[in-house]
């Protein structure tokens, strides 16, 4: 392999023939901006394609490829009122006679695709109707001898609007075509007691496969490419480790002026538990060691609060501060808070993130942030970019962590080298698999809530009690309170859940009058920001929204969560969703309306019934289904690794951590023949900057 290869791998997706700049915009957002990216997209699913001889095992609906013989084209007439009438074309063969049928207007389109006396393969969903056959729309048309191109197993893709899938499958073949020979990095013992192939095998294979069981998280193909990306965390951890968190950290010590200041301005006591945190913490970032610490906190057990005093601490060491967080949103939210806070002390903040428009205004925040002129820093992912300069980082906060990929965590703590970071959180997760997880990571845990916080009421309902619900609304909304309404939108299904959003909206809407507003992903940043403003300041006061409040967002007059749908949502996420109201020490309501109710389902929301404690609702959730869903799943966004699923590769996560940590006691520079292979691991999985310790030490 020459590294002519792997810059090929590495190139931007820009690079691939076919590609437009339009294309590479959706791309880039569904798949990622290198070449590599595409290789990681991986099949959900895989369909067959039966290639249909005769009819003996056919079944309504049935997924199959027929060779016909074009016979005839029906043309609807040009003005029909009112009904759609389809162009059909009549095809047969030895077994049967087949209409195809189209319900758009693109018939030129289709008198090309099927001229009259051909012999044409098509396929599709088929209906029989008495002794005809219909296929409406045939996913393809081709010609006979293509006809293994449509037969057999296909797998399926995730995709977005604007992508077709032939198109999709035409770039992953693309990219698999530039994959190298790599020099295998695992040993050849592990190989075979796993069954494993090569990295390249594997890809391969699963973007091949012959049956649905060989992408499921079980099959070797897609646990050797789990162990790999666990391995390379897992290297890039103790990397990290070893070369930037042990060695010696600058002590960040400051008089506690503003510290002072600051916790006198706020409207409440710090609680007992909030007090030790920032104690612990402020012990770590005055020593001469490097930190690296987990906040750990129940939802609205205050952990914003405690991380801006260590941020202050920073600040008085004449130190820069960061602070990020996963959405635009609740970056705006941090950073509103902390303009607030800060400025009587004389401190400047400044926001970044991808939302921050307009090359001037940019440009003039990055010069605040690297002429040290701006003392705290709050912002997205926007904040790791490349051209992002601080003139002297001290401290990196960030919220949330878990919903961070976990390279782009590492990725910020390298901006300013050896600085120290504070990591929050809120999702439990069992000990013995946060410590695989972060390594020997500082963790403390908040476990008082403030003062007067009382338990959120919590009731399940059926989804036909929407009416009953709405009608109590009014009575929550005369007394200035505030009230969300949740939607789930789950990935796969989003027109339809988006719709279903709209129209509940409508429907709030024509019931409770113009304070309802709608907030959704898929809406624009600044549409989005709009209507979260008026329901901050209150001209709104009902807001129906899909998962995108769920982070962190605090509004405390609102004490109403309603959630749609609810047995679609983790336990988690479920809580997390609660924790958006009771913020107060008013009485808080949470209405769980559910359509669908199995017996696990039902247990669950009756968990969230009996329960406010968030660790207890993990280990409920745990015994209940297994920590799938509290790790790993895409929907929680907890911990999300590329390919490896913590919940189906916990057993590779320990013997990864086992296996990196060998490595690093026995070649800590990588330099053996197997440790410039892992070399190539690591960029594989992104995190080639942390080859740069090895070299530079
Ligand atoms: P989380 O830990 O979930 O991030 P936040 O930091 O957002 O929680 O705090 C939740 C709410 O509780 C905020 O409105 C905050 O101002 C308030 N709060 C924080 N500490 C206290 C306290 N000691 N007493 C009363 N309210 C507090
Ligand atoms: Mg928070």
């Amino acid at each position: 392999m020459t590294s002519e290869d792997l810059i090929k791998l590495f190139s931007d997706i820009s690079y691939l023939p076919k590609m437009t700049d339009k294309k590479r915009v959706v791309y880039q957002k569904l798949v990622g901006d290198k070449i590599l990216d595409f290789l990681y997209h991986l099949p959900t699913s895989v369909i067959e394609r039966k290639l249909l001889l005769n009819n003996n095992s056919f079944k309504n609906g049935d997924l199959v490829t027929l060779i016909v013989n074009v016979d005839k084209h029906i043309a609807p007439p040009r003005f029909v009122k009112g009904r759609k009438i389809p162009f059909v074309v009549k095809c047969s063969n030895e077994n049967m006679s087949i209409s195809v049928v189209y319900f758009h207007n693109y018939h030129d389109t289709i008198r090309k695709n099927f001229p009259i006396g051909s012999k044409r393969v098509i396929s599709g969903n088929l209906d029989r109707y008495g002794s005809d056959f219909k296929m409406t729309h045939p996913d393809y048309i081709k010609t006979i001898d293509e006809v293994s191109t449509v037969s057999g197993t296909e797998p399926v893709y995730p995709l977005s609007s604007g992508i077709s899938k032939d198109n999709l499958i035409y770039f992953i073949k693309a990219a698999l075509s530039f994959i190298p020979d790599f020099k295998e990095w695992l040993d050849i013992d592990f190989i075979k007691k796993n069954n494993f192939l090569t990295w390249k095998e594997s890809i391969l294979k699963l973007h091949n496969p012959s049956c649905e069981s060989d992408i499921d998280f079980n099959s070797v193909f897609r646990r050797r490419l789990a162990y790999d990306e666990l391995l390379a965390y897992q290297l890039s951890l103790k990397l990290t480790r070893l070369y930037v968190n042990n060695a010696n950290g600058c002590p960040i010590v400051g008089d506690s002026s503003l510290i002072n200041k600051f916790v006198s301005s706020l409207p409440f006591k710090l609680t007992d538990s909030q007090r030790e945190a920032f104690l612990e913490i402020n012990t770590i970032q005055k020593s001469n060691k490097s930190m690296m610490h987990l906040l750990h906190g129940d939802v609205g057990s205050g952990k914003t609060v405690v991380s801006l005093m260590c941020i202050l601490n920073a600040i008085e060491a004449n130190k820069q501060a960061a602070f990020m967080a996963p959405t635009d949103m609740l970056a705006k939210q941090h950073f509103t808070l902390a303009e607030k806070m800060f400025l009587p002390l004389g401190l400047k903040v400044v926001f970044l993130s991808g939302s921050v428009k307009g090359r001037k205004k940019r440009q003039e925040v990055l010069e605040s942030i690297s002429s040290g002129e701006a003392h705290v820093i709050i912002g997205t992912h926007a904040l790791f970019q490349d051209d992002v300069e601080f003139k002297d980082l001290g401290l990196a906060v960030i919220d949330e962590q878990h919903r961070f990929g976990v390279n782009q965590r590492m990725k910020f703590t390298e901006k300013g080298f050896r600085v120290d970071t504070l990591l929050m959180s809120a999702t439990p997760i069992p000990r013995t698999l946060s410590l695989a997880l972060y390594g020997d990571i500082d963790v403390y845990k908040i476990t008082e809530k403030p003062l007067g916080r009382k338990d959120v009421d919590t009731y399940i309902m059926s989804v036909e009690k929407t009416e009953e619900v709405t009608q109590g609304l009014k009575k929550i909304l005369e007394k200035e309170q505030k009230i969300y309404w949740v939607c789930p939108l789950i990935e796969e299904s989003e027109k339809m859940d988006l719709m279903a959003v709209e129209d509940r909206y409508k429907f709030l809407k024509s019931v409770l009058g113009d304070v309802v507003a709608l907030v959704h992903g898929k809406m624009s940043i600044r549409d989005r920001e709009k209507v979260m403003q008026e329901f901050y300041e209150g001209s709104k006061k009902l807001l129906v929204a899909t998962t995108v409040i769920e982070v962190g967002i605090d509004v405390k007059e609102a004490t109403v969560m309603i959630i749609e749908h609810a047995e679609r949502f983790g336990l988690s996420q479920l809580h997390q969703l609660r924790g958006r109201v009771g913020r107060n020490d008013i009485p808080s309501t949470c209405i769980l309306l559910y359509k669908n109710l199995g017996v696990n389902t039902r247990k669950r929301l009756e968990i969230m019934r009996k329960t406010n404690d968030g660790f207890l609702l993990a280990e409920e959730d745990l015994r209940i289904r297994g920590s799938g869903e509290l790790i790993g799943t895409k929907q929680s966004g907890v911990l999300s690794f590329r390919i490896a699923n913590l919940f189906f590769h916990s057993d590779l996560l320990y013997k990864a951590s086992i296996e990196a940590g060998n490595i690093v006691l026995k070649d800590p520079r990588l330099n053996t023949k197997q440790g410039k292979a892992l070399r190539n691991l690591l960029k594989l999985f992104d995190y080639s900057s942390h080859i740069k310790y090895i070299s530079s030490g």
